[in-house]
Parts: C-alpha cells; sequence; structure tokens
C-alpha cells in the first residue's frame, strides 16, 4: 500500500474511533474513575477485574491489559448487543461475553462490576457461595449469593454458568475466579462489590472459628420485605 493510502486509512480509523470516544465522554470518564478507585483500594489485585455500563444497543466495558492508573477515556470499548467491536478501539476484557449476556438477560441492570476480591475470591475457591449467615444477604436481593461452577475465563460456557447462578439477584460468585455484582448505576454495582467483599470476608472468619448459624428462609423473606422500604423514611419530599 502507497504511503498516501495509509495515510488516509489511519485517519479513517482515528476518525472513526473518535466519533465512538465523543459519543460518551462521561461515561467512558466515570468507568475510568471507579476503575481506578477499585484498583487502588484493593477491591481488585493488579490488572484483574473489569467494569462496564450498559448504552444505547450495546455496552461500554474496560480494555484488556491496561493498568487502571493509565487508563484514559479513549481506552474504553463499545462492544454492540450483538459482540461486535467497531474498528480502532482496543481490545474489549477477555470477560466481556459475561457482561453483554447479563445485559441482554436482565433489562433491570445498568452496569457491572467484576472484581478478583480477596475473601471473595477465596470462597470461590472452594467452590462456595454466600449463605444467609448473616442478614445484610439480602441486601443482594436472595437469601444467597451463589457460586457459579467453574469454567475457563473468557468462555461462552463461562458466561452461562455466571447468568444461572445471578439468577434475580445483585450478585455472584465464580469457582476459582472472583466476583460479579449488578447495580442500575456504575456507583451501585461498584458498592455491591464492595459490600460482597466484606460479607465474603466476614463469613470466611465466622467459618475459621466455628460453623455459622444460618438464616432461615423465613427470616431472609422478612428482611428482603424489610429492605424495600430500608432508608427510604428519610427521603425529603421535593416541592
Ligand atoms: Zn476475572
Amino acid at each position: 500500500m502507497k504511503r498516501t493510502a495509509v495515510r488516509r486509512r489511519v485517519a479513517r480509523v482515528l476518525s472513526k474511533r473518535a466519533a465512538v470516544v465523543s459519543a460518551t465522554p462521561n461515561l467512558r470518564a466515570e468507568i475510568v474513575a471507579i476503575g481506578q478507585r477499585m484498583s487502588a483500594s484493593g477491591l481488585s489485585p493488579g490488572k484483574s477485574g473489569n467494569l462496564s455500563l450498559r448504552v444505547d444497543g450495546g455496552m461500554l466495558i474496560t480494555p484488556t491489559g491496561i493498568p487502571y492508573q493509565e487508563m484514559k477515556s479513549a481506552d474504553i470499548v463499545e462492544v454492540r448487543l450483538d459482540g461486535r467491536v467497531a474498528p480502532g478501539q482496543r481490545v474489549a476484557s477477555s470477560e466481556w461475553r459475561i457482561h453483554l449476556a447479563i445485559y441482554k438477560a436482565r433489562p433491570d441492570v445498568g452496569a457491572i462490576v467484576h472484581t478478583h476480591s480477596l475473601n471473595a475470591t477465596a470462597l470461590t475457591c472452594l467452590h462456595r457461595g454466600i449463605p444467609a449467615f448473616h442478614y445484610m444477604v439480602a441486601e443482594f436481593g436472595g437469601d444467597r449469593v451463589a457460586c457459579a461452577p467453574y469454567a475457563t475465563y473468557g468462555s461462552e460456557e463461562l458466561s452461562r454458568f455466571a447468568l444461572k447462578a445471578l439468577g434475580p439477584r445483585h450478585a455472584c460468585l465464580l469457582a476459582n475466579h472472583g466476583a460479579i455484582a449488578v447495580g442500575e448505576t456504575l456507583r451501585q454495582a461498584y458498592d455491591r462489590a464492595a459490600a460482597v467483599e466484606a460479607l465474603a470476608a466476614q463469613y470466611a472468619r465466622a467459618l475459621a472459628i466455628g460453623r455459622p448459624r444460618i438464616l432461615s428462609g423465613r427470616e431472609m423473606a422478612r428482611v428482603i420485605e424489610k429492605f424495600k422500604t430500608y432508608g427510604k423514611q428519610t427521603e425529603v419530599k421535593a416541592k
């Protein structure tokens, strides 16, 4: 190819990329900011974990292989609902299939955070979910946070297992791997990822000193019902 043709081709790719980036600048910056917070807080070590946000017709997701502290808005990858990626973008996180499968199956989900957080991951190495050992498990919309069976990272099989373990709830674990939390917003998904890790730490500690007593299904149903109105009493009515 002649030099001018190459230059023209590069310009075309770059302008396409610029068009994709400029369409969603704030959302991309938000993903980078929360990714950096996740990394700095130690919630997911090294380059592990990934985050995504639903956008019209697809999702924005963190790229693979770039340290969070070096990540820029332009590195965030837009993946369409059919899995296609516009040219000129970075390579999407290897777990993009899980994210896409969740957005397709759960219209209520607007954002997803996947971590390899320490205690949650330790439990997954025992293929152990988090049962109702504490009433706060109800915060995830059910009486447990289930653990999906093991499958190779990035595989179609893993996305199927993850979807099943998630069910209608807000979080699940992945065997020998890590945790997934979902929310309406990225902030909510992130807070839930941190909450899963806190519960996993408490459960692991309880397992280390004895046999945790599990709350009954009836009690958890009561707590789930109470959570539906929790915090709403303090809402100030707008004039
Ligand atoms: Zn992972």
